[in-house]
């Protein structure tokens, strides 16, 4: 049966050329790991930094394991990195569609050329036809590889009458070697003779990831292939695939596999959602801002080299500029959660003071109900003090309701406090704040200062048990006078009151 060359050749004329082309390939199987938005912004820097084109493809061609809500999240979290792209199933683009399955009618032409070619074949032999395992058949047993005509021409009719199944269109590997070049690991050769004779095209005419990549990289002209190094032992097939259909071969970029180094443990493990490692989105709904989360991500086994070598931070635009795929490691990187909270702090301090309100109000109102506390003000406290958003409820706890304290802590020896003086400085205190006329964090902090002078005490030694008083904790975000100044002059007076009372007076 003779193909329709021109069909291939409409679709080999919409492939764009001359320019720098890199696609995410994300499977909608679940959240976005963060090896995935590692492999994704390296995508997008390799594109950005030589002024290319940037893709999204949905790979949903296995559809037992698709989840529900999954395209959103890749969408959503993509953008949310600020990974924008040129082309993807919502924007379009001159070598649509981008979704697999929207594509399905293109890749079992393409299996059939190359069943034409002699370099794949009809398997009749009803076995495992899942994705993953689609090799435990010794290839050279398999019947299926060297049907004579008249045979295959009775099996079809029989698989058309519905007599048994539809064939597979598995790939016919070569006797030999075969070797790669990655511009990561180098060139690596395998012995053919480890390759199976992967499936291409299912029963269900649908293609195998393993074969749709190929197709699609080709057809949508994409120049610099870059996924995890989990497929690197099946580059050697995709090559061959390339080879067999004459195509020119992308540049592969291979990634190391992102380890957890575990807090509760202090074990360092391949990185995986399985284990309750934390994904983006937990990251995200943890408290941790999207920049300073990518930041850190673009370091996981890239480094920048010369007079940036030791840069840490680095805005998107600077990573563009910075990022060279000779940078990318090969050895694993070990994702920590102590160094993410580094960046994410950095990133806080380094938010406009109304930024850092907007992004912590939410995670302040989980703690503080009481309106009347004005969430800006408490923000101003917590800006230099959190790792993470997710931090705040717990400093801030206070401010609805005093905590159970015992005396001791009024006692601190470096602001020389004991019960005995921090009661008679909150007596002193309660008449001063009582006829401020002024509620104003100078007007506090000027009465408490004035008084400690009169009173010949250090300020420590009054500010003090002020605190603890009015907080009822020993570590709060913010000192005396803007606590005070917070909770008001009749809460401040009312928990300075029940200070008084603690200690005896
Ligand atoms: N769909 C594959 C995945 O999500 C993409 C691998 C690739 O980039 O080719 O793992």
């Amino acid at each position: 049966m003779a193909m329709d060359m021109s069909w291939f050749d409409e679709l080999e004329s919409r492939i764009p050329h001359g320019e720098v082309r890199t696609r995410f390939a994300p499977s909608p199987t679940g959240y976005m790991h963060v090896g995935n938005l590692r492999t994704a912004l390296y995508t997008y820097l390799i594109a950005r930094h030589a002024g290319g084109k940037f893709l999204l493809r949905i790979e949903d061609t296995d559809q037992g394991r698709l989840v529900g809500d999954a395209v959103d999240v890749i969408y959503a979290t993509t953008r949310q990195c600020g990974l924008d792209w040129d082309e993807g199933p919502d924007v379009g683009g001159p070598v649509g569609p981008y979704i697999q399955t929207e594509r399905r009618h293109l890749y079992k032409k393409y299996a059939e050329l190359l069943v034409e070619k002699g370099l794949a074949y009809y398997c009749f032999c009803e076995k495992t036809e899942s994705a993953e395992d689609s090799g435990n058949f010794e290839k050279a047993e398999d019947p299926c590889r060297s049907l004579a005509p008249e045979r295959l021409k009775e099996l079809m009719f029989d698989a058309e009458m519905g007599r048994r199944p539809h064939p597979v269109i598995r790939q016919r590997i070569p006797q030999g070697n075969t070797t790669f070049h990655d511009a990561v690991y180098g060139d690596i050769t395998v012995d053919n003779a480890d390759l199976d004779d992967q499936i291409l095209i299912k029963s269900d005419g649908l293609p195998t990831y393993n074969f749709a990549n190929v197709i699609d990289d080709h057809l949508m002209g994409i120049t610099h292939v870059v996924r995890g190094a989990e497929y690197l032992s099946s580059a050697p097939k995709y090559n061959l695939l390339y080879e067999a259909f004459g195509w020119e071969i992308p540049t592969y970029v291979h990634c190391s596999s992102v380890m957890f180094n575990d807090p509760a443990t202090g074990v360092v493990r391949k990185m995986s959602k399985r284990c309750g490692d934390p994904s983006y989105q937990d990251l995200v709904a943890q408290g941790y801002l999207s920049q300073a989360v990518v930041n850190y991500v673009s370091l996981l086994g890239w480094a920048p080299h010369g007079d940036i070598a030791e840069q840490e931070f680095f805005t998107m635009d600077e990573l563009i500029r910075a990022f060279e795929i000779e940078g990318i490691s090969k050895s694993p990187s070990a994702f920590d959660m102590d160094k993410l909270n580094y960046f994410n702090a950095a990133y806080l301090r380094a938010l406009p003071p109304e930024e850092f309100a907007r992004e912590a109000e939410p995670w302040i109102r989980r703690a503080v109900k009481n309106e009347a506390y004005d969430a800006a003000a408490i923000a101003a406290l917590l800006q230099a003090r959190c790792e993470k958003l997710s931090d705040i409820p717990e400093k801030v706890d206070f401010f609805d309701a005093l905590p159970e304290y015992g005396v001791d802590l009024f006692t601190n020896k470096k602001s020389k406090t004991n019960s005995e003086v921090s009661l008679e400085m909150l007596q002193q205190v309660c008449p001063v704040l009582e006829a401020l006329p002024d509620w104003s964090q100078d007007a506090i902090h000027g009465a408490l200062v004035g008084l400690a002078e009169k009173l010949s005490v250090k300020n420590a030694t009054l500010m003090w048990p002020v605190r603890i008083a009015a907080a009822g904790k020993a570590v709060t975000p913010g000192g005396a006078v803007e606590i005070c100044r917070i909770l008001g002059r009749d809460e401040t007076l009312r928990r300075l009151k029940l200070g008084l009372e603690k200690l005896g007076g």
